[in-house]
């Protein structure tokens, strides 16, 4: 069990690597086959989307892909299996919201109730993960400007009060978990609300830039729009399949599978009974 094994890196185009780590072999109460990462090498600096669950170090791969260019780091939100290196890295910007929660180290412990071996490298830290020396509030007119490659974000909250979705010049949309096929994580029922707010953003965002290429930050790295208007018209009517729904006690949340999706939709306060006694007949 080594780093070289863990991480695995794929050279979409000459300027855009994607980093993937088995967040299944780590933790396979997500649902959650992979993490993705993004590293965007531009002429004069780098950006690097998410540090991933911090298992192993990342900067030594990072900086054999960019050498000495200045490097940013950005997280799309605070959840850990996107800001488990961030320890490594001297600088990582973050939206307002999510701050706060990556300014002091993280505590893991509830992994501690893995057996797996991947879950026993935690233990030497303690099951705690390090921030980075430096957190910076995304400013609302940010950009990333790397020499041939300029990166914008937009505020997309839902799967977090935080999350953002990041965007090229050369028509790259980076979703984070806002968007992907697989297990999503959705916050309670009428909170849906925003997830489809952010998303009629992002395919107007996507029509304005004529983004083509949609890269999500689990499972599946690289897809198109459909992802946004099939996710759409199913979050839209997700009522219609409510009967359907289970109960998931570990993430708290009904559950909903639905095509590519399957959804994990927090328990509402006012659900709370109604879940208990869900998982007492199941
Ligand atoms: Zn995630």
């Amino acid at each position: 069990m080594n780093a070289d094994k863990w991480y695995d890196f794929i050279k979409r185009k000459e300027y855009l690597i994607v980093i993937r780590e088995k967040l299944s072999d780590l933790d396979p109460r997500y649902n959650t086959t992979y993490v993705n990462m993004f590293l965007l090498i531009g002429t004069d600096s780098a950006l690097l989307i998410d540090t991933g669950c911090g298992l192993f170090p990342l900067k030594p791969y990072i900086r054999e892909f960019i050498n000495d260019k200045k490097l940013f780091v950005v997280n799309t939100h605070s959840h850990f299996d996107h800001i488990g290196a961030n320890g490594e890295f001297n600088e990582v910007f973050i939206h307002e919201k999510e701050h706060k929660s990556i300014t002091v180290p993280l505590d893991l412990s509830f992994l501690k109730e893995l057996t797996n071996d991947y879950v026993k490298l935690f233990e030497d830290r303690n099951y705690v993960l390090q921030p980075a020396n430096k957190v910076t509030i995304l400013e609302e007119n940010q950009v990333f400007d790397l020499g041939n490659i300029v990166v914008k974000y937009i505020y997309s909250p839902g799967h977090s009060p935080g999350s953002i979705s990041l965007y090229t010049n050369k028509g790259e949309l980076f979703t984070g978990d806002l968007a992907h096929y697989g297990a999503l994580f959705l916050p309670p029922k009428d909170q849906c609300f925003t997830v489809l707010e952010s998303i009629t953003k992002l395919i107007a965002l996507c029509e304005m830039n004529n983004i083509e290429e949609i890269y999500p930050s689990h499972e599946d790295f690289l897809t198109n729009k459909a992802l946004l208007t099939d996710l759409f018209s199913i979050l839209k009517n997700i009522d219609n399949f409510w009967e359907s729904r289970k109960a998931d006690k570990f993430n708290k949340s009904w559950v909903i599978e639905i095509k590519k999706f399957k959804f994990f939709i927090k328990v509402g306060m006012k659900e709370r009974r109604e879940f208990r006694e869900f998982l007492k007949n199941n």
